[in-house]
């Protein structure tokens, strides 16, 4: 049952005295801040209605977050559901290649997280989650803590350099210089400024290894900015340095299209690991000693899941990536701690971190969520998330190629592999205008579902 706000403050209270026992620094109340103490996620409780309703948290508004919070309340209408965002807008990754090069407007990525929440009837909380006390159930943010009877850990990915570089300073500067632009907001900001300024050279993108964020988006990025770059008459070439020995996904549709739409305007390079960044002359180094020039570029490391796994101790090294959640597979409770869930990107299965895996995934998470609080006897039964995927190789038309896939588990391998595989990769003819109507609907049935938009 949730924690009633006077039993927060007393949380607060012993929060507090135990910090001042064990030394560790809080902001100490002056006569200018008399509030001071506590006041950034230290045992101030939120400003959110008291209730004795059952409390559902769900940490990250995004493709995972936004379904889970909106089908709990429909699963179990009885339960008081609060969405915790650090974001004040919802910005689309699905089709922002499209906006990087000017094909679509940014309208059609942005949403709004206060109709999401009055369309779908539960708390949309604008605040950043900085620490879980999974014994007491409270996970304190920049706004005050909040008490969870469940709570959902959804705060997809960060970045992980450490392949690339252990010095700090090259790593802020790839962040800051040449950003990867698969984290929305500033990132693809940067992307289309740098794209739209573009004069000429090799334009570098590289795919990294692991199971890294939307496994076709590079390619599909590769695609439509060497369309930019030929439509536009600019005298430059996509460098596409991949990691892996070849096409992620897709490929027959994506080598199709490099080779005929692209021929003078991409080079794809497969297992071409960049071992050295020489930044201040514009060069990088790849394992196999080619050294080359660019006049821009957008570096794409690997990826983990988010660091607010560690922050709640809930992580570990998977077999693709470091750092992700430490849950069961099939339930996604996190492994000693049954109330709590992690979903989405930051997911240890080797499922496609796409959008419509994390929203189909949601709702079965939500299933299981209210079952729980509908004091249902029996789980509901296991479903595959479902990978829905349509990549646009051109942009006027959209021409686009898909995919469609389940997952079953291998238990020899001890891991999920796809199933069920449709796959549509001929981008040309009315097939792939179809497929390019195809992804814009997709796109607008996705935001409909989350935001009744
Ligand atoms: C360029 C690009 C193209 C893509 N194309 C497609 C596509 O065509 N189809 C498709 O299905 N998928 C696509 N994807 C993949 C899709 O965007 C991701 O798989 C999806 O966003 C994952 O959802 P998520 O909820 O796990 O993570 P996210 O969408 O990243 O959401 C996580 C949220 O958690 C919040 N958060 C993190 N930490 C905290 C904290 N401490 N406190 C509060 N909030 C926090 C973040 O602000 C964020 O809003 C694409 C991705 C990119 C980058």
């Amino acid at each position: 049952m949730s924690l009633t706000r006077r039993e927060l403050l007393k949380f607060s209270s012993i929060a507090a005295v135990a910090l001042a026992a064990t030394g560790c620094s809080l902001t100490e109340p002056t006569s200018e801040n008399p509030e001071s103490m506590g006041s950034v996620g230290m045992g101030t409780p939120a400003e959110l209605a008291e209730t004795d309703a059952p409390k559902v948290v769900i940490v990250g508004g995004g493709w995972s977050g936004l379904s889970i919070a909106k089908y709990t309340k429909k699963f179990a209408p009885n339960a008081e559901v609060i969405l915790v965002e650090q974001r004040t807008e919802f910005m689309s990754c699905p089709l922002s290649n499209l906006w990087v090069v000017d094909a679509i407007k940014l309208e059609f990525l942005m949403h709004d997280y206060l109709q999401a929440s009055r369309e779908n009837n539960y708390t949309f909380f604008n605040a950043t989650v900085v620490g879980v006390d999974k014994t007491q159930k409270i996970i304190s943010t920049s706004d005050g803590d909040i008490a969870y009877d469940y709570l959902v850990l959804a705060p997809g990915i960060d970045y992980d350099y450490s392949e690339w570089t252990s010095d700090p300073v090259l790593e802020r500067r790839l962040r800051t210089e040449y950003p990867a632009g698969f984290k929305p907001g500033s990132e693809h900001i940067s992307l289309r400024n740098k794209v739209l300024d573009f004069e000429e050279g090799n334009f570098i993108l590289t795919v990294p290894s692991g199971n890294y964020r939307c496994l076709p988006a590079p390619y599909e990025r590769a695609c439509l900015i060497a369309d930019y770059f030929k439509k536009e008459g600019i005298e430059g070439k996509v460098i596409l340095l991949d990691e892996n020995p070849n096409i992620t996904i897709k490929q027959d549709g994506f080598r199709s299209a490099f080779e005929k739409l692209y021929g003078d305007y991409i080079e794809y390079l497969p297992g071409s690991k960049i071992i050295n960044f020489d930044l201040d002359n514009k060069k990088v180094e790849t394992e196999f000693g080619e050294i080359i020039e660019f006049a821009d570029a957008a570096f794409y490391p690997k990826v983990r899941g988010s660091k607010l796994l560690e922050i709640a101790g809930v992580a570990k090294d998977s077999r693709f990536n470091k750092m992700e959640a430490d849950i069961n597979v099939f339930t996604y409770e996190v492994n000693g701690y049954p109330e709590i869930y992690c979903t989405g990107d930051a997911r240890p299965m080797g499922f496609s971190k796409s959008g419509n895996t994390a929203n189909t995934e949601g709702v079965y998470v939500a299933k299981q969520i209210a079952a729980k609080i509908n004091g249902k006897k029996e789980m509901p039964a296991w479903e595959s998330p479902l990978t829905i995927c349509f990549s646009a190789v051109a942009m006027e038309p959209i021409l686009a190629i898909s995919i469609n896939a389940g997952y079953a588990y291998d238990e020899k391998q001890k891991a999920f592999g796809f199933t069920d595989v449709y796959a549509n990769e001929k981008w040309d003819g009315r097939v792939g205008k179809n497929n390019g109507k195809g992804l814009m609907e997709w796109a607008k049935g996705m935001y409909r579902d989350m935001f009744n938009a």
